[in-house]
């Protein structure tokens, strides 16, 4: 393994743990098999399926950030990470293998992910989604209750009204 850029994840997340050891895995795997380079800046696009430790490794070694718009989340839980690369097209999702921790300690298991090869670790497959369109802009709305500005694409209407997510939510769930 790669000491200087397992202590670079570490030194951004804040502690070692077996989940940034996953994140710095599908790096890894990211970089074996679809020639993914630390430097590969914005060129990169990063879907996470969990918010847990190991997307910050993938934040300090791939540079996929929320900001950029290169780190999407899609909530579905599992320890999966799906990697497209703009430039070449290559696109490759690499999902945790379930039961592999069952007789390990936390200490063990972190030191089993960081050494042990991705093939043992992940499973491969192509992403059965593709990357949504980038970001456009759009025109900003005032909400008529809170006067705050959301994005015309979030504005509800509400009894004839244009309000935002915050105060449609609050009047359908009746606070
Ligand atoms: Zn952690
Ligand atoms: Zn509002």
């Amino acid at each position: 393994m790669n000491r200087e850029l397992w202590e670079k994840a570490v030194a951004f997340h804040g502690h070692e743990c077996p989940g940034l050891a996953i994140g710095f895995k599908a790096c890894q795997a990211a970089a074996e098999k679809m020639g993914v380079g630390v430097s590969d800046d914005e060129k990169i696009v990063c879907v996470t399926e969990n918010d847990a430790c190991g997307v910050d490794a993938i934040q300090a070694l791939l540079s996929c950030t929320i900001g950029k718009g290169n780190l999407l989340y899609r909530d579905t839980g599992k320890q999966a990470f799906s990697f497209f690369d703009r430039t070449s097209g290559k696109k490759l999702r690499v999902c945790l293998k379930p039961g592999k921790n069952k007789d390990m300690d936390r200490t063990q298991w972190k030191r089993y992910l960081l050494n042990a090869p991705v093939e043992e670790i992940f499973s491969f497959s192509e992403p059965k989604f593709d990357l949504p369109e980038r970001a456009r802009l759009f025109n900003t709305v005032v909400c008529e209750l809170c006067g705050e500005g959301a994005p015309e694409q979030k504005i509800h209407l509400q009894d004839g009204k244009k309000v935002c997510a915050d105060c449609f939510k609050r009047y359908s769930r009746g606070w």
